[in-house]
């Protein structure tokens, strides 16, 4: 039984509510957008057992953090992720658990994912267009087998079964639209995200940025929207559509809007490095304490210190256009 109390609060007074917990960083996806050409994987040993994981995330929960995100790599590459998540879900304190998948292997987990207790999926699609799909992610014959995996999850319950779409221009930002009727006919949640210089090719550019303003310009040329209150803490700003459709869109403006200021978020990296921002470099090395034998409170102690110099924000990072250089492949860390 952990009992250690104390929130977690960085230097700005932001406090950590939600962890992204990156399980693995392999993927049998190669997203042009997000893995390099040649990727060198963590050595297995240096990953994090699942009892290692479930040791960190008792201590972020007795230190207030309540939601968590199960992300990659793909974590469904990762070796009876169920058992994880039952471990997971066995801890007081756990109030959701949910995950950012490619939906490769969901139609053939998604049972057995909702049994262990996961509660909802964000399925990662970026076209609708199959051969256009499987150009973007690097591989053959996959997407129907994405298709099915979200059809699954939403057949066993894993609510709401939101879609992650990266816009890049030129390369998918003619099918915004068709994606808005996707959520409209099939109630889903489609959550466009502006794509960021996570990417192990280093292929980013500002040209290629589509921001959030104007995919929403482009949604109301066919559909009014209403923007709803974001909620604290959310990196999404939601809309509804005025004429009572079904779905909504999310907009996830990492680019030109973040919402730094009230960031709630920690992330632990399958490596076991606590990582305060995405944006910034700095980490924290915690599994050489879980390794050598420190207590639970060594432990917190360690991590509330390393949460305490969270990053402020990027708006002055992506300002000087020093943005590129400074981060990791999004593989590495989950998004
Ligand atoms: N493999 C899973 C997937 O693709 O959903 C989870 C890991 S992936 C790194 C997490 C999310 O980050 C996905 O929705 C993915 O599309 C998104 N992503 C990856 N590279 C990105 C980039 N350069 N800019 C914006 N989003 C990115
Ligand atoms: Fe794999 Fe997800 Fe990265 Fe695509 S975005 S390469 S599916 S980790």
């Amino acid at each position: 039984m952990v009992v250690l109390g104390l929130q977690l609060v960085d230097g700005f007074g932001r406090v950590a509510r939600k962890l992204r917990l990156s399980v693995t960083d392999r993927c049998n996806f190669r997203c042009d957008f997000c893995m390099p050409l040649n990727p060198v994987w963590i050595p297995h040993r240096e990953i994090l057992t699942y009892e290692e994981m479930a040791r960190i995330v008792r201590i972020l929960v007795s230190m207030g953090v309540t939601k968590i995100r199960l992300s990659g790599g793909e974590p469904l590459m990762r070796r009876d992720i169920e058992k994880g998540i039952k471990m997971l879900r066995e801890i007081p304190g756990v109030e959701h658990i949910s995950m950012t998948t490619n939906g490769y292997f969901l139609a053939e987990k998604a049972e057995a994912l909702k049994r262990a207790g996961l509660d909802s999926v964000t399925v990662s699609l970026h076209s609708l267009k199959p051969e256009r799909f499987e150009e973007i992610v690097g591989r053959k014959d996959v997407f129907s087998k994405v298709l099915e995996g979200i059809d699954k999850a939403r057949k066993v319950g894993l609510e709401p079964v939101k879609i992650n779409c990266v816009i890049t221009r030129g390369c998918n930002d003619d099918e915004i639209l068709d994606f808005v009727e996707l959520g409209r006919a099939s109630a889903l949640v489609i959550r466009f995200i502006e794509y960021m210089p996570f990417d192990g090719r280093h292929m980013w550019s500002p040209e290629k940025l589509v921001s959030g303003a104007e995919i929403i310009a482009r949604i109301q040329e066919r559909y009014e929207l209403e923007r709803l209150p974001r909620e604290p803490g959310s990196t999404s700003v939601g809309y509804r559509f005025k004429d009572g459709g079904k779905g909504m869109v999310n907009i996830i403006t990492s680019m030109t809007q973040p919402f730094c200021g009230d960031c709630d978020r920690i992330r632990l990296s399958a490596d076991g490095k606590i990582v305060p921002c995405l944006f910034s470099r700095d980490e924290y090395d915690v599994k050489s304490l879980l390794r050598g034998g420190a207590s639970d409170e060594e432990i917190a102690e360690f991590i509330r210190r390393s949460y305490r110099r969270k990053f402020a924000g990027v708006e002055a990072l992506i300002k000087s256009g020093r943005v590129q250089p400074l981060i990791r492949p999004m593989h590495t860390i989950g998004g």
